[in-house]
């Protein structure tokens, strides 16, 4: 299968470097191909504007929306972005490593999304279950830094990280039609035994990644003006 690895930290030997480099080994050695961008070493532009289209639908007055659903059309988009969506229609699996900055992704993974998760490409017209890249399927491979282990939780201090993630795994990956695995969520504060488990417990879900049960997001027929009202129920 191809797997894409979507890296987000400006150090190599990083642990989340570590992380890339241990799930690329993994995954190659199990037959997978993989590709991996890595968006630091790229130098990867964040900020979504003007330069992003080759052609202009309104040269005169940027509407960043349109202008995307017209380069999808005319794959017109700038090369980087052409680039990596090409890579996104290469990918049967999407990993994406990359550390909680502020309750989320670094700034540069939030700005491949504006910029490459574009209308008519990754959505558009339809989204969420209808998303134009339904058949894929993505997970996401965080670090975090709480000192105390107990911080994130239900009744912890800084609540649920998965709650925090809902935003990249509901409202851009599966909003494109992607499905996706429960996150794999790395301690990095926690005593060296520790990260070394969770070294194995990385191993045995990468062994198995295309088996595992993906999250069992509502489909859009659950729901009428926007509120769910069926029971819940995966088609
Ligand atoms: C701007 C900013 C905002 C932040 N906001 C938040 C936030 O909102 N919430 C939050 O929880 N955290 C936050 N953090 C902390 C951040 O999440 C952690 O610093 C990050 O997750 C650590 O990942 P790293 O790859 O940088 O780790 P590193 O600093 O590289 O390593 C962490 C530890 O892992 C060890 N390590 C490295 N490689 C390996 C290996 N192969 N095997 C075993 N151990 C290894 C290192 O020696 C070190 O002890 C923030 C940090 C920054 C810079």
């Amino acid at each position: 299968m191809n797997i894409l690895i979507v890296y987000a930290h400006p150090e190599p030997t990083s642990l989340n470097g570590s992380l890339k480099e241990f799930a690329c080994s993994l995954l190659e050695s199990q037959g997978h191909n993989v590709g991996i961008s890595d968006l630091y070493e790229m130098s990867f532009k964040a900020i979504a504007d003007g330069n992003d289209f080759r052609e202009r639908k309104n040269p005169h007055q940027l509407n960043y929306l349109t202008e995307q659903m017209n380069a999808s059309k005319n794959k017109s988009f700038s090369q980087d972005i052409l680039l990596e969506q090409e890579k996104l229609e290469w990918a049967d699996f999407v990993i994406f490593q990359f550390p909680i900055w502020w309750t989320e992704a670094p700034a540069i993974l939030k700005g491949w999304f504006d910029r490459v998760f574009a209308f008519g490409f990754a959505y558009g017209p339809g989204a969420y279950d209808k998303g134009n890249l339904r058949g894929k399927k993505a997970m996401l491979s965080v670090t975090h830094g709480a000192p105390n282990l107990n911080n994130y939780g239900e009744f912890g201090l800084k609540g649920k990280l998965e709650e925090r993630l809902f935003n990249i795994q509901h409202e851009k990956l599966y909003f494109s039609g992607i499905e996706v695995l429960e996150p794999f969520i790395f301690p990095s504060s926690a005593p060296l035994e520790i990260r070394n488990d969770y070294f194995e417990n990385y191993k045995k879900r990468l062994l198995h990644i295309f088996e595992e049960p993906t999250i069992p997001f509502h489909p859009l027929s659950h729901y009428q003006n926007g509120q769910l009202v069926n029971e819940f129920r995966k088609d």
